[in-house]
């Protein structure tokens, strides 16, 4: 810890980005299954209903029994579509985001702290940033004057 502010804030801007890839490919997957597959399609859309009717008994206080039936009902759907994914081939996993840190799913967050991952990449910054500040980085050997260095030095990179 300690780093500048800006660090951190560059960093999670890029763990977001990942994080908004990662979700772009599985719902281009998704997507791409959905047009191959409309009977997966219809299972999903299924599922999400029941999910909608679940959050509504929810609300209720008479729902327990409600929600009991939607879940089985649910649970039913979701073992044929992993049946038909398997038939036709899809694996499971790429239709979720495959997120580059598991311990926060590109979040930058765990439990309300920042990710390693994040100061992973804040130290990365600080330390571009801290090269990029030193002269001897900057020159290149085009611009190297080896005129400016004592006459043994010199001898030593000829
Ligand atoms: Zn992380």
């Amino acid at each position: 810890m300690g780093y500048k502010k800006e660090y951190y804030i560059k960093a999670l801007a890029d763990v977001a980005k990942l994080r908004l890839t990662a979700d772009e490919i599985a719902k281009n997957n998704l997507l791409s299954v959905y047009l191959a597959h409309p009977d997966i399609k219809e299972l999903d859309d299924k599922m999400n209903a029941l999910g909608l009717l679940a959050v509504k008994s929810a609300v209720k206080l008479s729902g327990a029994d409600e929600i009991i039936n939607l879940k089985s009902e649910y649970e039913k759907i979701d073992r044929d579509k992993q049946e038909l994914l398997s038939k036709y081939n899809i694996s499971a996993s790429s239709l979720k985001p495959n997120y580059c840190c598991k311990n926060c799913n590109d979040t930058g967050y765990v439990n309300g702290e920042l990710c390693e991952c994040v100061k992973k990449i804040a130290k990365e910054y600080y330390y571009n940033d801290l090269c990029e500040k030193m002269p001897l980085e900057r020159s290149s050997f085009g611009s190297f004057d080896i005129s400016l260095y004592p006459d043994d030095a010199r001898s030593n990179m000829q």
